[in-house]
Order: C-alpha cells, then structure tokens, then sequence
C-alpha cells in the first residue's frame, strides 16, 4: 500500500481524499494556494505545501510545482481529485516519468475521455450507441451544415475537449449556424486550448443519466448502479440522485452499456459513463469522465462502499474487491450548497458568518467550509455537498427537506433556498424530471423577489 499520498486538490474533495487516506493508514500531503492557508484541507492533513498565488494557473493548475512538492515530502502516489488537474493527460504522465502513481485512469483513458468527438466515434464503432451527429469533428460551417441538414435542427455544436458544462451551443436554424459556430469555436480555443467542435442533435426533454464504474488494473470492471443528474443549469448539475427513476428494462441495458464502453477501452480505475435518455426511451452515450465525480457519494451511500478508498486500493494494483452484483439499499439524494445568489446562480464569495451543519439519520455533509472562513473568489462555489439517504425515494427527500431546513449559513448567499423550491415542487416529487425542469420551475414559479 502507498505510504504517503499527495492530494493535488482543495475544498471538499481535497478533505473526502485525506479522509479515505486517514482509513487506509496512508500519510497525507495537502497543498495549497496563498489564499487557503487556512483551508480545512491543509488543517487535517499530515504535511502541507504552499505551491503558488491564489490563481488557479499559478497554483493547483500548476504542474512543476505540484511535482516538486510531491518529490520534496517523498509522497509515493498523487491523488488529483476532480476539476483542475484530474483529466490532465500530460499531468498524469509527468507523475509517471517522476515514478509517482497517479491516482486515475491510464493517459489512454484519460485522452479519449477528453477528445469527446473521438469517444464517440470509438463507442459508435463498438457497439454503444450515441446520439446522431458527425462522426468525428467538424472542420467547417460547410461541413457541419452538411451533418446538420441530415439529422435535422436543433442541433448542438460541443467543443471536443470541454467540460463542465461550458463550451456547447444550441443551433435552431441553419441561419443560426454560422456565427453560432465562429463564437464557439473561439470559446473553446480559450476555454480549452483546441477549437475543434463537433456536432450531435439536440433532443429536447432528455434526462441525464451516469453509470458508476470501477475497475482494476488487471481489467476486471464493475459497475456500481446509475444515478440521475438531470436537474441542471447552464448544463450544470445541481441535484443527483441515485437510483434513477426508470424502469428495471432500462436500468440494466445503461449498466450494460457502460460497461460495455469501459472494456472497449480497456478501462482502468474510477470513471463514469454518461448518457442521454431520451423522451423516447433511448440511451444515448454522451461522454466518459476520467475521475472520481462530485456526485459520488450518492452511490457510496445505496452501495455502501467507500468509492475513493477502492480507487486507491485499485492504483495501487488490488483486485476488486466486489465482483458480486451491487443493489442498491434505498435511495440518495445530493444537493449542491454553492456559494451562490439562489435564483440567478450568479458567484457569491466572502466571509461565512455562521455555519450550522444538519445531522441526524441518513444525513452526511461533505464540506471544508466553517464559520469564520473566507469562500475565496476565485474557485469554484461549490462549498458543501448534502447527502440524504433514505428507506426509498420518499424517505430521502424527506430527509434532504428536514436537513435543508437545519442547515444554517450566514454571510454569503446560498443555494439552500433553491433546493427547498425544488424538494417541494410536485413534479419532482412524482420524479418527473428532466433537464428542463429548473427552467419550467422559474416560469411556472419564479423565485420569491
Ligand atoms: P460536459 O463535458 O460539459 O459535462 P456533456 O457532453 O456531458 O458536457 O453535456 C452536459 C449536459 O448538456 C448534459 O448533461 C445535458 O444536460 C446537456 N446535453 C449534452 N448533449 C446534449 C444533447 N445532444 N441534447 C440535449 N442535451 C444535451
Ligand atoms: P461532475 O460530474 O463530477 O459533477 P462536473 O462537470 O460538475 O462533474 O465537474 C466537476 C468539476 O470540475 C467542476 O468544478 C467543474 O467546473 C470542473 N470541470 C469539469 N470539466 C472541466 C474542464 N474541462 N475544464 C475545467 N473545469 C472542469
Ligand atoms: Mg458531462
């Protein structure tokens, strides 16, 4: 097993790593930007690092200096958690030109995961079906109106190597497409340093659906159930549960495919397979992503298994542990405290006054937020994650409404008032949902002013 491992992370991810490593009897290495001096993270760790100012590029973006940290503390294995270096090809194969592990997938995996349009051609020629669209990138407007005029408007032009729910823009009309495609290509090459673009029809009312994947080094992959994450804005999750309200037909053809997708490409590690289904009850695969996910401890709690525990025993070359069937015990909702105004999810930084945590049965809050401290500005608002694990669906709803109402935060904005709106509206409760919905939501109800 690993000595001592380096978390290249912070905030709540950087916190759940330290405290699977804590279980594991591993040391632990935090590292931090200026500004998070006093972060939970660097608090409970073993060792911790300053690597940099506090903008992102300088600091938990920057490669020679997370390197450097990690061979001065003799940290054995690099955990890089998600969002900032955790699909970083070149990251993961400078860890292993240092001799460090890095805690994820193979660069292989890690490559195809962030070339989207090459994914598709791969899962396309395997057998997994994906939405109607090009096969592989467009070059051109000519072209991408020729892919267009085939499969019929809407369609959505997605950047190749985006994430995180930027770089995508819906076109209704051939007129549209031009400038739609000239704005997204320059979108990209910023956000993504590669302006290729492709292209796949956009379907209305679909419901987001992932599968949780786990697999060791020597091939074996299991798949540890759905989870539903179709209550977006901006294409941007905000409420998962776990599992899906679908039909057991379509709840074993996606974990099929998804493992399907996995051995075709010869995964290794934690990942997740996404899909579309769509109004018509087809599943579409959508994209891999090649790290452990916010949403994660959803499945964690309707599987009872700690998911970043089994991905670190997997690195360091276990078999997996589980190959009998997983089923899920109950159901798991998360709610996505951001440090955020409520109504127009716009940023809302500065100093928590108070923070009052929720508890009591089924309840579990993953968060490296207190009173006192300062949400910096410049991270992502993401500040706590609350988990309600319930007998059924029911139950946990009941409990993330209790817990919601417990939950106390002074100082700055949250998305505590949003997720009441949510928990209590009918369709959700009747689990009729789709990535629609928080726009239905408003216009039906709009925010109380
Ligand atoms: P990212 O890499 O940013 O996560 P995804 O390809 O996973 O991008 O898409 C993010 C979200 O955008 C999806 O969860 C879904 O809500 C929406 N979306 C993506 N593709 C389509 C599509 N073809 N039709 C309708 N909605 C889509
Ligand atoms: P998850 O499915 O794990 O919720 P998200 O799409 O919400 O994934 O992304 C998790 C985190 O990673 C978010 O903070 C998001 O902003 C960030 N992220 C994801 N992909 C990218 C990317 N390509 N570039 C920058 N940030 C990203
Ligand atoms: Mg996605």
């Amino acid at each position: 097993m690993f000595k001592k491992i380096l978390i290249a992370n912070r905030s709540e991810i950087a916190v759940r790593v330290i405290r699977a490593c804590k279980e594991l009897g591993i040391r632990t290495v935090a590292v931090y930007s200026d500004i998070d001096k006093e972060s939970m993270h660097v608090k409970m760790a073993d060792e911790s690092v300053c690597i940099g100012p506090a903008s992102p590029e300088q600091s938990y973006l920057n490669l020679p200096a997370i390197l450097t940290a990690a061979e001065l503390t003799d940290a054995v294995a690099i955990h890089p958690g998600y969002g900032f270096l955790s699909e970083n090809t070149q990251f993961a194969e400078a860890c292993a030109t240092s001799g460090i592990v890095f805690i994820g997938p193979t660069p292989e995996n890690m490559r195809l995961g962030g070339d989207k349009a090459k994914a598709r051609q791969i899962m396309k020629k395997k057998g997994v079906p994906v939405v109607p669209g090009s096969d592989g990138p467009v070059e051109s407007v000519s072209a991408a109106a020729k892919v267009a005029r085939k499969i019929g408007y809407p369609v959505m032009l997605k950047a190749s190597m985006g994430g995180g729910g930027r770089g995508m823009k819906i076109v209704n009309a051939e007129g549209e497409l031009e400038e739609a495609f000239l704005i997204a290509q320059r979108e990209a090459l910023t956000s993504f340093g590669s302006s290729e673009l492709y292209l796949e029809k956009y379907i209305h009312g679909i419901r987001h659906i992932e599968v949780q994947i786990l697999a060791d080094s020597k091939g074996e992959v299991a798949h540890l159930g759905e989870r539903e994450c179709s209550i977006q804005r901006r294409h941007q999750k905000i409420i998962e549960e776990s599992p899906a309200v679908i039909p057991e037909r379509l709840r074993k053809k996606v974990g099929d495919y998804a493992v399907k997708a996995a051995k075709a490409i010869r995964y290794k590690n934690i990942g997740t397979v996404e899909f579309i289904l769509s109004p018509e009850d087809e599943i579409y695969f959508m994209e891999f992503n090649t790290r452990i996910q916010v949403e994660h401890p959803i499945t964690e709690a309707v599987m009872g298994v700690d998911l970043v525990k089994e991905q670190i025993l997997v690195s360091a070359g276990h078999p997996l542990r589980f190959k009998r069937i997983y089923k899920p015990r109950g159901a798991a909702i998360e709610c996505r405290i951001n440090a955020e105004d409520p109504e127009k999810f716009i940023p809302s930084p500065g100093k928590i006054e108070l923070f009052t945590l929720p508890g009591g049965p089924g309840i579990r809050v993953d968060t490296a937020a207190y009173a006192g401290w300062n949400v910096p500005p410049q991270y992502d608002s993401l500040i706590a994650k609350l988990i309600a694990h319930g007998a059924d669906r029911q139950e946990a709803i009941t409990r993330m409404r209790r817990a919601l109402d417990e939950f106390q935060i002074e100082g700055i904005k949250t998305t505590i008032p949003f997720h009441k709106r949510v928990l209590a509206d009918k369709n959700f409760l009747e689990g009729k949902i789709d990535t629609g919905f928080i726009e239905r939501l408003n216009a039906a109800e709009p925010a109380l002013k």
